[in-house]
């Protein structure tokens, strides 16, 4: 006969061991973690975690921890060992036209009006199609896979065949068919348009990637009717509303000679602004304007290189990040920046404003960094799902290399990104949890047939643009 006393112990041995188990559960299993890395979260704490590691189970982030926590607490079957790099937030381009890549470089240094009506005009009259909008979607997404954009937010033409091409290379967009005074090549009435953009809503509306949205053009090239009409769509089907704003010093001037009050002031008089509206530009607004956007909860994109270029004048982005208002970095259409890497577009932030304001501690490399990232994803409305890396948002996400020459030493990353990174230096983009490139070679598009594709298209677009023979 066993003791009393050996028998309690064995059994509280015994209950220790079954214990156990339950205590340390086992590894949950998710599709990919990205490990070894200097995670950049851009959360509201601003955590970034040396050698560090985010989980993926499907579409969503599982976790950001430390490599060894997520190494007990996952098991996954793909590893993306990420070992002197940075992992962080896509980038979100909050303001272009995708398919204009195919105009890049075709007329540089002109006067705004001169390069529209001599140039981009006749180039989108004669060849704005939708072969020539797939053939352009493809360029640019495959321009923003390899600079680490993950969603942009664009207005053109055909635009559902911007959608269809956006998603077949796995990139996240808010696409907004384009509603236009003047026939263009997809509508030849406003009425047309705003059937279209209806069309293209029903169409898209629930789909993981795509976020179809109403673009009307500007304040400057539609009427009241129509400038109504486009926000009561995007109002019906609670999609966004994208519109170019208070761009240039013509615009402002127009608006006071036809209406008395500027840009900002005419769109308020005609109830436009509220939650779901982004403002591309945003140049001449006033600071009790910049008060009335951010009570509307108007988001913003900044566009820095193509206000530069097209010498358009300086947004007040200070005046707007101190009045809180939803601030994200685009770099409009390839024709007027020349290219689409959001690395460049937040270090020309930076720069333009301490230069402009003389203040060289405004517009931070962690403010231009979170314009990128979170700012933009918050001017989309979209800071629940993206922008950030946190459990429970989307799994996009992009792996920054961090060794060469130009990067070392590394003391900051926050400041390596703003200050010297370039789109080159991403080496693997991931979107919904999906990977479009590692280690620079991209998945979901063939290179060569897409830039074969691009140049194929300059044929046409030259001679559009070449003086008739006589
Ligand atoms: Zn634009």
């Amino acid at each position: 006969m066993v003791p009393m006393r050996v028998l309690f112990v064995s059994v509280a041995l015994c209950a220790a061991f079954i214990v156990r188990p339950a205590a340390q559960p086992a590894p949950r299993r998710v599709s990919l973690v990205v490990t070894n890395a200097t995670v950049v979260t851009m959360d509201a704490a601003a955590r970034v975690v040396a050698n560090g590691a985010v989980a993926i189970d499907g579409a969503d982030i599982a976790a950001v921890d430390t490599a060894a926590a997520i190494a007990r607490q996952f098991r996954s079957g793909q590893t993306i060992d990420a070992r002197g790099q940075v992992v962080m937030p896509g980038l979100v381009n909050t303001h272009t036209h995708a398919p204009m890549v195919l105009y890049r470089g075709l007329a540089d240094d002109l006067a705004l009006m001169e390069w529209l009506e001599k140039y981009i005009f006749p180039a989108e009259a004669k060849t704005v199609s939708p072969a020539f909008v797939r053939a352009g979607t493809r360029l640019a997404a495959l321009e923003m896979i390899q600079s680490g954009t993950t969603t942009f937010a664009d207005m053109y033409y055909f635009e559902e065949e911007i959608a269809r091409a956006t998603r077949a290379a796995g990139l996240r967009a808010v696409l907004g068919q384009t509603i236009i005074q003047f026939p263009v090549a997809d509508a030849k009435t406003p009425a047309d348009a705003l059937a279209r953009a209806d069309a293209f809503i029903a169409a898209f509306k629930g789909d993981p990637l795509i976020t179809p949205a109403v673009a009307p053009h500007a304040m400057y090239t539609l009427d009241a009717a129509t400038l109504r009409a486009a926000r009561a769509l995007s109002l019906r089907h609670g999609v966004p509303t994208l519109i170019h704003l208070a761009e240039t010093r013509d615009e402002v001037q127009t608006s006071q000679q036809q209406h008395k009050m500027s840009p900002v002031a005419y769109l308020d008089s005609l109830g436009f602004f509220g939650p779901g509206v982004l403002a591309a530009h945003g140049v001449w607004v006033s600071e009790p304007e910049i008060a009335l956007l951010q009570k509307h909860g108007v988001g913003v994109s900044h566009n820095p290189e193509s206000n530069m270029k097209l010498a358009s004048g300086t947004a007040p982005v200070p005046g707007y990040l101190k009045a809180g208002v939803a601030l994200g970095l685009g770099t409009d259409g390839a024709a007027s920046n020349n290219d689409l890497d959001m690395f460049e577009a937040m270090r020309v932030a930076s720069l333009l404003h301490k230069l402009q304001t003389g203040d060289p501690r405004v517009v931070s490399a962690r403010e231009a960094l979170s314009m990128a990232t979170i700012g933009g994803a918050r001017a989309l409305g979209m800071d629940k799902q993206i922008g950030s890396l946190e459990p429970g948002k989307r799994a996009d996400l992009i792996v920054v290399g961090m060794r060469t020459a130009r990067q070392t030493p590394l003391y900051d990353p926050i400041s390596h990104l703003v200050y010297v990174t370039r789109g080159d230096d991403v080496q693997t983009t991931i979107v919904n949890g999906k990977v479009l490139m590692r280690d620079r070679k991209v998945v979901t598009l063939e290179e060569a047939a897409v830039v074969r594709e691009a140049r194929e298209w300059a044929a046409t677009v030259r001679a559009a643009v070449a003086p008739t023979p006589r």
